[in-house]
C-alpha cells in the first residue's frame, strides 16, 4: 500500500466494466481523491478507460497496489473474494462492488482480513446513499408491510449469479437496514428465463417485530423500475429510487392527504465514493461495512437455496 497522504487519498479500480468506469471517473472527479491508475484483465478495455481519465493503466493488481491507499473491487461478483483478500492483507481500504461476494465463508474471510489488517471494507449497496434513502431513514418509524418492485431489462452481464444476489439484494440492504429486526422466516420462489440462475425472483420476509415484506424482482421486463412503498400506522410512503422522488400519504381530520416528499437530486455513486473517503482520511466507520453487507447476502442466499430448491432454474 502507498503511504498515507492526509489530503487526497490515491485510489485505483479493479475491473473497469460497465460499473467500474464509473468510480474511475468519481475518483478522478473527487476532491479528496486521486486516481492513480486501473486494472482490468481486458488489458484493451483498462487502457481506454485509462486514457480516458488521465491515468495509469496496471500491468497486474499487485503493481496497482503498491500505489494506491484505497481500492475499488468491480470485478465480476465470482471473483470479488478471490480479489480483494490479498489486498486487504497487503493493507490497502477497499470499496467492494455489491454484492460482497457469492457465500458467507468467503464474506467471514473478508470481514475477518479487513479487521486483522486495520483496512476499511465498504460494500457498493449504492442505494444506501440514495437521498430516497436518506428520507425513509428519518420517516420510516413503524414498517407495517413493504413492497420492493426492482425491474430491468436483460443485462447481458451480471449473470454469474441470478437476479437475487444482483438485484434483489439492493432491496434486501435497505430494508433489513429499516426494519431492524431479526428475519423470522422466508418464502422465495423464482425462475430461470435466459440464464443458467433465475431471472425472476419473488420473495416475503416475515419479521420478529410482525412487519412483511414483499420482493419482486425481475431482470427479463422491458421496463425499468425501482419502488419501495412502506405502510406504516397512519400512512404510507411510496417512493422511487430511480426518479429520486415520492410521496406520503397520511389521514388528517377525516380526509386522506397527499404530499411530494422533498428531495435533493445527487448521485448516488458519487456521494457513497465520497462518503469512502471521507471514512479513510478521518477514521470513521463505513456507512455499508461488511456486516451490513453480510446480513443482506445472508438473506439473498436463503432466498437462492430456496429457489433452487424447487427446481426451477438449471
Ligand atoms: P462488467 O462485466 O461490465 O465489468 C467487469 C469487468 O471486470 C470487465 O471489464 C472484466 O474484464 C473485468 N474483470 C473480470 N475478471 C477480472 C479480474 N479477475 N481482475 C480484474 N478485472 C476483471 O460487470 P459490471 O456490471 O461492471 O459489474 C461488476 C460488479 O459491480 C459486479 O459485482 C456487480 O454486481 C456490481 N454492480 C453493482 C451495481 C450497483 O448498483 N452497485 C451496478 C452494476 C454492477
Amino acid at each position: 500500500m502507498a503511504e498515507v497522504n492526509m489530503n487526497k487519498v490515491t485510489c485505483g479500480v479493479i475491473g473497469v466494466g460497465h460499473l467500474g468506469m464509473h468510480h474511475a471517473r468519481l475518483y478522478s472527479e473527487l476532491e479528496n481523491a486521486k486516481l492513480v491508475g486501473v486494472f482490468d484483465t481486458d488489458t484493451l478495455r483498462a487502457k481506454v478507460i485509462a486514457d480516458q481519465y488521465g491515468c495509469e493503466a496496471f500491468p497486474s493488481v499487485a503493481a496497482l497496489a503498491k500505489k494506491c491507499q484505497a481500492l475499488s473491487v468491480v470485478t465480476p461478483t465470482t471473483m470479488h473474494a478471490a480479489t480483494a483478500i490479498p489486498l486487504l492483507e497487503a493493507g490497502c481500504h477497499l470499496l467492494v462492488e455489491k454484492p460482497l461476494c457469492t457465500n458467507l465463508a468467503e464474506a467471514e474471510a473478508m470481514i475477518a482480513a479487513a479487521e486483522a489488517h486495520h483496512c476499511i471494507l465498504q460494500v457498493g449497496h449504492v442505494e444506501h446513499f440514495n437521498p430516497v434513502n436518506g428520507y425513509l431513514e428519518t420517516h420510516v418509524r413503524a414498517p407495517k408491510y413493504i413492497t420492493a418492485d426492482r425491474l430491468s431489462p436483460f443485462p447481458n452481464r451480471g449473470t454469474d449469479v441470478g437476479v437475487t444476489l444482483d438485484l434483489m439484494i439492493h432491496d434486501l440492504g435497505v430494508v433489513l437496514q429499516l426494519v431492524r429486526s431479526p428475519v423470522r422466516s422466508i418464502e422465495a420462489i423464482g425462475i430461470g428465463v435466459l440464464s443458467q440462475t433465475e431471472d425472476i425472483a419473488n420473495a416475503r420476509l416475515h419479521f420478529e417485530n410482525g412487519c412483511i415484506a414483499d420482493f419482486n424482482t425481475s431482470r427479463v421486463s422491458t421496463k425499468k423500475e425501482r419502488t419501495l412503498r412502506i405502510f406504516q400506522p397512519g400512512g404510507y410512503l411510496s417512493m422511487d429510487f430511480m426518479a429520486q422522488s415520492g410521496h406520503r400519504v397520511w389521514k388528517e381530520a377525516g380526509c386522506i392527504r397527499q404530499e411530494a416528499v422533498p428531495l435533493q437530486k445527487t448521485e448516488p455513486l458519487k456521494a457513497e465514493l465520497k462518503s469512502f473517503i471521507d471514512c479513510i482520511l478521518h477514521a470513521h466507520a463505513p456507512k455499508v461495512d461488511g456486516y451490513v453487507a453480510r446480513s443482506a447476502l445472508s438473506t439473498a442466499l436463503e432466498i437462492t437455496r430456496q429457489i433452487q430448491s424447487k427446481g426451477l432454474v438449471s
